[in-house]
């Protein structure tokens, strides 16, 4: 494939949710797949609702996941570039001026829909005569500007959904420019998309309904159109969209979380196709042999659950140095025995104390003399992996329990909690004094 570069193009009114950021995880992996690179583009236009901050957030978020880009634009900052594309299409005849008010317009839908009609503009904006249009702007009118389509089949071949095709005449023909002169997002779109020779467009299958329309455009700018891909949108584990609205699923609040970047990568580059995601794989591993055609057409289910238990894989396989590079400040030996016990890093504030600090022993009335023998039949040190062995079974000959009722009150008595990390390897960094007196009911 010659180079390639694609774009990010969220509009900052919002922090981005999971749906978003799978566009631009997606983005990313097919650019490095194929040597390319990623252009984040934002699409700020509305600065009704768009916010530096939210800017900024974006460009947080997407360096959290390790998602990088080679050039960042503004679409704002292009206006007059845009204003330029509107003048050419207006000099080549394919804007014209309407002058519908929004009730009219739904009027005659109606109308139409109600003679078994699709809703389709009847292009009578098209069909004014000069004297016409200046009698409509005598009283007060102000135009907004269709793109005309050309009535002819446009086709595609989408890298995720295969052939697709639009007649433009089953089409109506869109508005670029609003009645107060600013632009919607269809034409900028093409517009930078061709500036910044960008060679794959790769977004959520919402905007199938714009890219016969871009590809018209595209063309009556003089251009060739890009390589189109749209990937069915995510839903939420019970079915519903994402939005921005839902913050449960915005990249900030699963940061808050402790969910790790790397679960959401390899969860956003699984979903929708038969791979199951490995947390364990790095960006560049993830981009290794990615293919668009490998996403199903359904609608994929997001349950955020999973993103705990991938996150939590991650922990269970993090290395002593790997955890000491993360600033997780703990001996290798504490580190292993931990791990395996980690969903998020914050669980290690409950589980350090065990080993580092103070906790209430937990001893029931009717474990107490189970627990005094015990005590009794503590081995002396040096104490090492086969300790917690030796001692439980010398423990079980001595007082007959066995299986959860000789294993519960110990881990209970020794760490204050019903559940917890392997006790083999946890006694050793207990330790015999602490052990002792955990065993004797004293806080230690
Ligand atoms: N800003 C648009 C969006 O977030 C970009 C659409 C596109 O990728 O062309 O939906």
């Amino acid at each position: 494939m010659s180079s390639v570069l694609v774009r990010f193009a969220p509009s900052p009114t919002g922090r981005l949710h999971l749906g978003n950021a799978r566009v631009a995880v997606l983005n990313w992996l097919f650019a490095h797949a194929h040597g390319g690179a990623m252009v984040l583009r934002l699409d700020d236009t509305d600065i009704a609702r768009g916010t530096a901050e939210f800017a900024q957030a974006i460009r947080d978020d997407l360096l959290w996941l390790g998602l990088t880009w080679t050039r960042e634009e503004s679409q704002l900052a292009r206006a007059a570039r845009h204003a330029e594309a509107v003048d050419q299409l207006k000099a080549a005849g394919r804007l014209y001026a309407c002058y519908e008010t929004p009730e009219e317009l739904e009027y005659r839908r109606r109308r139409q829909r109600a003679q078994g009609l699709p809703p389709i503009y009847d292009r009578a904006g098209l069909a004014l005569s000069a004297a016409e249009r200046a009698a409509l702007e005598a009283e007060g009118r102000k135009p907004h500007w269709r793109f005309r389509l050309d009535h002819e089949e446009t086709s595609w071949l989408d890298l995720a959904r295969g052939p697709c095709h639009a007649h433009g005449g089953h089409l109506s023909d869109p508005v670029l420019v609003r009645e107060d002169g600013s632009l919607l997002y269809t034409l900028p779109s093409v517009v930078d998309d061709i500036d910044f020779a960008i060679s794959h467009v790769i977004r959520g299958e919402d905007h199938v309904v714009n890219t016969a329309v871009q590809i018209q455009i595209c063309r009556a700018l003089g251009a060739e159109p890009p390589h189109y891909a749209h990937l069915p949108l995510v839903l939420t584990a019970e079915g519903g969209g994402l939005s921005k609205r839902d913050n449960a699923l915005s990249l900030g609040d699963l940061r808050a979380q402790g969910i790790e970047p790397a679960a959401i990568n390899a969860l956003l580059a699984a979903l929708g196709t038969a791979e199951a995601p490995d947390p364990l794989k790095s960006l560049d591993d993830l981009a290794q042999g990615f293919r668009l055609d490998a996403f199903g057409r359904a609608a994929p289910r997001l349950d955020p659950a999973d993103l705990v238990r991938l996150s939590a894989r991650i922990y269970h396989a993090l290395s002593p140095s790997e955890a000491r590079a993360r600033g997780i400040a703990v001996s290798d030996a504490l580190w292993l025995a931990l791990r395996a016990n980690l969903t998020t890093l914050s669980d290690l504030d409950a589980l350090l104390p065990v080993v580092e600090g103070e906790i209430t022993p937990l001893i029931a009335e009717e474990d107490r003399a189970m627990i005094d023998e015990a005590a009794r039949l503590l081995p002396e040190t040096p104490w090492d992996a086969t300790t917690w062995a030796t001692w439980t079974a010398a423990v079980k000959t001595a007082t007959g329990r066995k299986g959860k009722g000789l294993f519960m009150p110990l881990r209970r008595a020794l760490t204050g909690a019903d559940h917890g990390p392997e006790l083999a390897a946890l006694l050793p960094l207990i330790g015999r004094d602490k052990a002792l007196a955990r065993l004797r009911g004293e806080r230690a």
